[in-house]
């Protein structure tokens, strides 16, 4: 028992966090939260400002990693420029592998993220032509967003490097599956990683042809298959686990531990409480130990309500204590197969 408790009191200091760098988007995709408001309540629209990030990174200096989108589109920061160059002064890493819808980005933007060594962008493109494209990605502009791959591909060239590296996801829509080998061919010749993903929202334009989408993505395409995955535990035990490994935290500080809460925040907020101890307030630190089955459910905790969670208490799979990073990253891919947080 006493081993337990050392574990559940673990201080937790993580090298990388996911940090919202801006709630606030201008597409209107059908399936999203952000485009219903369904994130006001808890989350609000708003942009991380720089000097809070500033703070963040002077007061942390053990950070090395942090992932910038979830809930909005990042370059509408307006002091993405400030963040992205004091995060490469102070060798931290900058990720958007939640991705970025990649409509409006400044040429002036572009150049920065491959001047100071932006690490990823994973980029939203549902389609391979703009009539399929803005069926789903509503108010987008297909061309647009190839403009700006050029670009960047562009000022890649002139700086000699390889980053940001990019990754073009497409999630499978019953209108958009024929476009898949077009899509993968067009990411191919711009030098992107191609890879596909289901919607959440198996109402919202099915897919159509399973067998071809089978054949094409390897996915568990049928509802049955889907269901399977996304009850498994190892599913939501990617989720859950960023709670200790890479935890959420919104554009204003607020602790919402991962990146599918966006109901209830815990206590505390980085900015202004400091990200450690915010990190290890009581509320989270109970919800580990909740998540970990060693402590009961309990109604003020974000995850009381998630299905994620009633999943696991049913099944009686609790989270293993001692996390594996390693297992962590290799188990992480399962969350990308399901597009389930709605959001990129
Ligand atoms: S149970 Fe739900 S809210 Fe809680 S950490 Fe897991 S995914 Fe997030
Ligand atoms: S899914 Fe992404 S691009 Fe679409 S409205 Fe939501 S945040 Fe914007």
């Amino acid at each position: 028992m006493q081993n337990v408790e050392i574990e559940m009191f673990k201080t937790i200091r993580p090298r990388k966090i996911r940090l919202d760098a801006s709630t606030l988007c201008q597409l209107r995709c059908p399936c999203c939260s952000t485009a219903a408001r369904k994130i006001e309540p808890a989350i609000g629209f708003g942009c991380l400002k720089f000097k809070d990030f500033k703070k963040l990174l002077d007061e942390n200096r053990y950070l090395k990693e942090i992932e910038l989108s979830n809930y909005g589109e990042i370059f509408l920061n307006p002091e993405l420029d400030s963040i992205i160059k004091y995060a490469y002064e102070k060798k931290v890493r900058l990720l958007a592998e939640n991705g970025v819808n990649f409509n409006t980005v400044a040429d002036q933007m572009l150049e920065m993220l491959v001047a100071y060594r932006f690490r990823l962008l994973l980029i939203s493109i549902d389609g391979a032509s703009h009539q399929t494209y803005q069926q789903y990605r509503v108010n987008g502009n297909f061309a647009m967003v190839i403009k700006n791959i050029r670009k960047l591909n562009n000022y890649k060239s002139l700086h000699d490097s390889d980053y940001p590296r990019l990754i073009w996801q497409f999630v499978i829509f019953g209108h958009n599956e024929h476009e898949i080998p077009l899509a993968k061919k067009m990411a191919q010749d711009f030098g992107m990683r191609f890879i596909l993903k289901l919607s959440w929202d198996r109402h919202f334009s099915p897919i159509k042809n399973l067998d071809f989408v089978k054949k094409e993505s390897g996915l568990p395409v049928s509802d049955c298959e889907a269901d399977q995955v996304m009850q498994g535990a190892e599913y939501g035990a990617s989720f859950c686990r960023m709670l200790w490994e890479e935890p959420q935290i919104n554009w204003d500080g607020k602790i919402l531990g991962c990146c599918c809460n966006h109901w209830r925040q815990f206590d505390g907020n980085a900015f202004t409480d400091g990200l450690v101890p915010a990190l290890n307030s009581e509320s989270i630190t109970y919800a580990r130990a909740m998540l970990q089955g060693l402590k009961p459910l309990r109604e003020d905790i974000p995850c009381a309500t998630c299905d994620l969670y009633l999943e696991r208490a049913k099944a009686n799979q609790w989270l293993k204590r001692g996390v594996n990073m390693t297992a962590f990253r290799v188990k992480s891919r399962l969350r990308k197969l399901i597009h389930y947080a709605l959001d990129q």
